[in-house]
């Protein structure tokens, strides 16, 4: 488990409202009467950790989303903001960060334009940092005017790399997948990505579902990342126990979207999108990825959409 090497957790407990998955560090909950209505287990609000293995790598989490930043002796690169709503997580960040090094921030990389993962980067920039994106998030971010979103400095269209401190930090654009401006942010040296929204950790995606995927070419960009030479990814939602995820998860994402999307092809080329494919299609090779459920339905609906359509 990377978070024993937990360095600092950050505490304001909620009694109640957060249901993101809970961190390790969460004691266990004590062994009450199993009469008891279930009462939510405190949750820290936000925590953050330094990754196993690594002395530069750390994981920021407020509730259920998180980020990744790097500390090197010439400044920080830090990711996502994830304070859509609540301004109060970038704040919180870059205390974390400032509790962790005194050197000053000096970038900050969005990993798509969704609001969830980049609003609320005003406290970096104000610390100095040059904000970078896919080139087409900046063109979203710009057409939004989002009042507590800043836009992007710097873009990239392929790839770009970053070098500070000793750290060497690439930006891959892989193709559009879960949105058309993600950016694949992966660390050659420790072996590890940064990737947001595109790789469900043992669990059937949830984000295929929204209407700016792109499913087919969804499968190709995650084929181009299994050819980096990573091993560890930091999700920007929690996994499950916290856990981060491998290419072994990444490997049964991509057989689940290539079996569903072959599927929903045939149920397509019959006349059955959305009706009845979205009740008869199913993958019980699947069924024990967490979410098949509640997800498998809007995973055929999205590929229903995909094979009426082309796109
Ligand atoms: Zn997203």
């Amino acid at each position: 488990m990377q978070n024993k090497t937990l360095i600092t957790l950050s505490i304001a407990m909620l009694a109640t409202g957060f249901a993101g998955i809970s961190p390790a560090q969460t004691p266990a909950p004590a062994q009450a009467p199993a009469a008891q209505a279930p009462a939510a287990a405190p949750a820290p609000l936000f925590a953050t950790r330094k990754v196993d293995g690594t002395d530069n790598v750390y994981i920021f989490r407020y509730q259920n989303h998180q980020a990744m930043f790097i500390v090197t002796p010439a400044g920080v690169i830090a990711t996502d903001p994830i304070s859509y709503g609540r301004p109060q997580a970038a704040k919180a960040y870059v205390e974390e960060i400032q509790k962790i090094t005194k050197a000053p921030i000096k970038y900050l990389v969005y990993s798509h334009h969704h609001y969830d993962h980049i609003a609320g980067g005003k406290p970096f920039k104000d610390a100095g940092a040059i904000v970078v994106a896919h080139r087409r998030a900046k063109e979203r971010l710009a057409a939004l005017k989002g009042l507590d979103v800043v836009i992007p400095d710097q873009v990239v269209d392929g790839k770009r790399t970053i070098t500070l401190g000793g750290t060497t930090l690439e930006l891959i654009f892989t193709g559009r997948n879960h949105s058309d401006s993600s950016l694949v942010m992966f660390l050659p040296k420790e072996k590890i990505i940064f990737a947001v929204d595109f790789n469900s950790l043992g669990a059937v995606p949830s984000r295929l579902a929204v209407n700016d995927s792109y499913p087919l070419e969804w499968e190709a960009s995650l084929k181009k990342i299994l050819t980096l030479n990573w091993e560890r990814q930091i999700p920007g939602h929690p996994g499950p126990g916290g856990r981060l995820g491998t290419k072994k998860d990444m490997e049964e994402q991509l057989a689940f979207l290539t079996d569903l999307s072959a599927e929903v092809k045939k149920a397509s080329d019959a006349g059955k999108c959305f009706d009845p494919a979205t009740k008869d299609v199913r993958l019980p090779k699947y069924g024990t990825l967490q979410g098949y459920e509640q997800n498998i339905e809007w995973n055929i609906h999205r590929w229903c959409g995909y094979w009426g359509r082309g796109i």
